[in-house]
């Protein structure tokens, strides 16, 4: 039985410098992990009728759908500050599938082969790493966080190679498109003002039809690439996400989170937590990541500077003028979402020091970011030392006071911003040991299905909330390379 894919191919348009055209490198024995029936049907794809060995097959790469017309994307990026040449060194775009709605979504394999942006790489992912971004990225899409998602995981029955010897998997990715700040910075920097022009134009027609008509579309592109990013950032913010690698080619210009390598979840409330094994000076680390997204969208601007205007020194008066407006909106949008948080529907100007006089507790208390807001979205706290503090119970009779304006109003706000459930660093670490190691999915399945509902505050759930002490400190998350 064939599936009917509805796949197009736009970027195919773009000049050919762009991209190169290669298939998935075919595995050895193909068996499915995960599938992912509920994004697959939002697709317009129904796999319904296939077994597990068909599902192999195709989410393996090894039985291409017949419209795919696989590529894999070049582009450039800043890691850790350094700018460098990149691409798809793992991964391969089938095309766009379009769904009923008329949506525009790539279908992308990761883990599946050289290409040649592969440098010295195998071009391979392992099991782990894929498991992982398919738990995150979907905890993050239930959390309503702009976010590529999962559609399948395969297992190559290959042994890739890496500190350890591990076992080969293959991702399907489904995001808006996998535009970056580093395609822009790749055909900037390695061809000419004609590469750039095409790309921004389709960038724009793609995901910023609303700019399009504007004279000089550059820097409204920009100023909507910015506001995307600001939204996602505060969202990070928001759970305690901390992306871990917001290298430039990292950052996505639809705005989705993309690319879950070493991101990790804060437990006890620090802006200096950073979890990467590689991040030793805390460039990601939770608090710096508005700053960071603020550098990289510097990067994407001073990329656009021919398309802005021909004459350089207006041209960068102008990017200026864009980029430094980062800064106030950000902040704007942080104290919104905060204040949604704590109950607020508007935030006044003496909200801010409620705000930070809460973070600041919480820091000194070494609280835990997400239950601390749970326990005031449900009014008990557990009969602990921690909460049963002088300052924290000052803070509560004016934080109550604030609120009681609009009670219901207050509680709406905060059910629909705290969640209950987040992916627990040392629940994730058992669910992937689990599979890895044992080839057991149940404690992968049964902490996917908790994270789908992460705003639903059921009880008798404690073993998904409470940290056991200590486990963060030596916690570290890898590349996932
Ligand atoms: P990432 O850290 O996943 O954003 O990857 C950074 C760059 O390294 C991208 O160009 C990837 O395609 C490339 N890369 C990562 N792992 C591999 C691998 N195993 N083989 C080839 N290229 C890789
Ligand atoms: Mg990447």
């Amino acid at each position: 039985m064939q599936i009917t894919w509805n796949l197009e191919h736009s970027y195919q348009k773009l000049p050919k410098a762009l991209f190169s055209s290669v298939n998935p490198v075919p595995v050895k024995s193909p068996q499915l992990a995960l599938f992912n029936e509920g994004l697959s049907k939002e697709l317009g794809l129904n796999f319904e009728e296939l077994d597990a060995d068909s599902l192999s097959a195709i989410f393996s790469g090894n039985q291409l759908p017949k419209d795919a017309q696989p590529l894999a994307q070049a582009y450039a990026g800043h890691q850790f500050g350094q700018f460098t040449m990149l691409g798809d060194g793992r991964a391969v775009l089938l095309g766009e599938q379009i769904t009923p709605s008329g949506k525009r979504y790539d279908i992308q394999f990761k883990g599946s082969g050289r290409t040649p942006y592969s440098r010295g790489g195998d071009g391979r992912a392992h099991l782990g790493a894929m498991l992982r971004e398919y738990l995150i990225s979907e905890a993050m899409y239930y959390l309503n966080i702009p976010t590529t998602r999962a559609l399948a995981v395969v297992l190559t029955g290959e042994p890739v190679y890496r500190e350890k010897v591990k076992q080969g998997a293959i991702l399907t990715r489904v995001g808006q498109s996998h535009l970056r700040v580093g395609t822009f910075e790749y055909a900037r920097n390695f061809h000419d003002g004609q590469h750039l022009k095409d790309l921004l134009q389709y960038s724009i027609a793609r995901h910023f039809p609303e700019v399009h008509e504007s004279k000089n579309p550059a820097l409204p592109f920009f100023e909507a690439v910015m506001s995307k990013q600001i939204e996602l950032i505060t969202q990070w913010m928001r759970v305690g996400f901390i992306h871990g690698v917001m290298n430039t080619d990292n950052m996505s210009i639809p705005g989705e989170t993309i690319d879950y390598g070493p991101c990790a979840f804060m437990n006890t409330y620090d802006p200096k937590t950073v979890f990467s094994s590689i991040d030793t000076q805390g460039r990601y680390a939770y608090g710096n990541q508005p700053f960071i997204a603020h550098w990289n969208l510097g990067c994407l601007a001073s990329t656009l500077l021919p398309e802005i205007s021909s004459d350089t020194e207006e041209a960068i008066k102008l990017a200026k003028e864009s980029i430094n407006k980062f800064p106030k909106a950000y902040e704007a949008k942080w104290l919104q979402m905060m204040g949604r948080k704590l109950g607020m529907d508007e935030v006044k100007t003496t909200d801010k020091a409620l705000i930070d006089d809460l973070l600041h507790w919480m820091k000194v208390h070494k609280a835990d970011f997400t239950n601390t807001f749970l326990y005031l979205r449900r009014g008990v706290f557990p009969k602990d030392n921690l909460y049963d503090n002088e300052d924290f119970k000052a803070w509560l009779v004016l934080w109550k006071e604030r609120i009681s304006g609009n009670m219901q109003r207050a509680q709406e706000l905060m059910d629909a911003n705290n969640p209950a459930f987040i992916p627990r660093n040392h629940l994730v670490e058992e669910a992937l040991e689990a599979a890895s190691a044992d080839g057991n999915m149940q404690p992968f399945q049964e902490l996917l299905a908790v994270l789908s509902q992460p705003y639903k505050d059921v009880t008798g759930m404690e073993k998904y909330q409470e940290v056991p002490l200590g486990v963060d400190i030596e916690y570290q998350t890898f590349c996932g390379t």
